[in-house]
């Protein structure tokens, strides 16, 4: 019987990808090593989110090409999935020649079995991609479109869930308030961001990636039906943005005793400036006014954050502007990362790398100890 042995690099997606994957490997008679070196197969499930997660992919190539000189065993078979597949196929041999074939990770499907280790919570994807093209960011190019799942078939698969005995679902996609809306809502980000035709001159600085739906919003919905699962005791869900965080959602949280109480709402920013070349669609007083009305209704709401730090262009008075909204909001954690540029992207292309790498790390360091102070040891496990 063939072995396999899939690493996973990044966030949860990825880690949910993985388990599918292995699903369709053990239905294809596989069975899974945890040592590479007995592997026939390696999957390498990448993340491209920065500069290192890559270089990690590349230092796992090179000590199996060591390996495999050494012993004159036989190389296992590499594929490479996930985020990085935003290189063409021509670039990723040039950087990783070890590679023998490459997955789109749009081909693992979402039904495919999962098979999960993690016995208490599930992950459960209920949507992938994103139209957002946030300027820094590759997943619109890696996973492509934002697609979401059937309704039903998330459903259906939570319900098989609590009977495997499951009392807690971590629901997951890259911006899970609009789920279901590329199909039925109106799209207000127009493909202007597309890779090749990018213009920022026509970026809105305050738009919602969709029109307010006329009726309830489809992610409401799914809330509502997860939660009549009588063996489902907790949902949550990652990952939520502060566009499309409408009012039905915020009432749907404080009266659903189901729902998680952590909400990690990425700010990236605290300056209209940088959220503008960073084309978040939000402002600062947005961002704050989103944060407010979920405390006025959930009062023991805990927020979590992401923020990028050294962002092109980012002034000392930026920076100041991003201490002052974290202090004000008070986040539990906050996922600080200093800006690595991401060939692919906008960002990339239209702002030099102009902060040094001395600021970067000072920006990073005076932030994360603001940001996380009280909580150094017990962050989630999220991107
Ligand atoms: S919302 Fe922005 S940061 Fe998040 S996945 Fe989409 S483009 Fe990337």
């Amino acid at each position: 019987m063939p072995a396999v042995f899939i690493k996973t690099f990044g966030c949860q997606a990825n880690k949910s990808d993985s388990e599918r994957l292995l699903g369709d490997y053990l239905a294809r008679g596989f069975f899974e090593t945890q040592n590479w070196r007995e592997a026939d197969e390696i999957v390498l499930n990448t993340c491209s989110v920065r500069q290192s997660a890559e270089d990690r992919v590349r230092g796992f190539l090179i000590n199996l090409d060591k390996y495999v000189k050494e012993t004159g065993k036989k190389k296992p078979k590499v594929i490479l999935t996930g985020c990085m597949l935003h290189f063409n196929e021509n670039e990723l041999r040039t950087l990783l020649p070890e590679i023998d074939e490459i997955l789109p990770i749009s081909e693992v499907g979402f039904n495919q079995v999962a098979i999960r280790k993690d016995k208490k919570n599930a992950l459960v994807p209920i949507s992938t991609g994103c139209n957002s093209f946030c300027t820094y960011c590759i997943v619109p190019f890696s996973r492509g479109r934002e697609r979401s799942r059937p309704l039903e078939e998330i459903v259906s698969e939570v319900h098989s869930l609590a009977r495997e005995g499951y009392k807690s679902v971590t629901l997951l996609g890259q911006n899970v308030n609009s789920f279901g809306l590329e199909k039925s809502g109106i799209a207000l980000r127009k493909l202007y961001m597309d890779k090749d035709n990018f213009n920022p001159s026509v970026i809105p600085s305050n738009q919602s990636q969709y029109q307010k739906p006329q009726d309830t919003p489809p992610f409401v919905t799914l809330l509502k039906k997860i939660s009549d699962i009588p063996e489902i005791e907790k949902i949550t869900f990652f990952t939520s943005n502060p566009w499309d965080f409408w009012d039905e959602l915020i009432d749907e949280i404080s009266t659903n005793k189901k729902i998680d109480r952590f909400i990690h709402l990425p700010v990236q920013s605290g300056s209209n400036d940088i959220l503008k070349r960073m084309n978040r669609g939000y402002t600062r007083e947005s961002y704050l006014s989103v944060i407010n009305k979920i405390r006025a209704k959930v009062p023991d709401v805990i927020f979590g954050t992401d923020i990028i730090v050294g962002f092109p262009g980012e002034t000392d008075k930026d920076f100041n502007d991003t201490l002052e909204l974290v202090k004000e909001v008070g986040f539990k954690v906050a996922f600080v990362a200093r800006y690595s540029p991401r060939p692919g992207t906008a960002s990339f292309r239209l702002y030099p790398d102009d902060i040094s790498a001395k600021v970067k790390k000072e920006r990073w360091e005076i932030l994360d100890k603001i940001a996380n102070k009280d909580n150094l040891s017990n962050r989630p496990l999220i991107p």
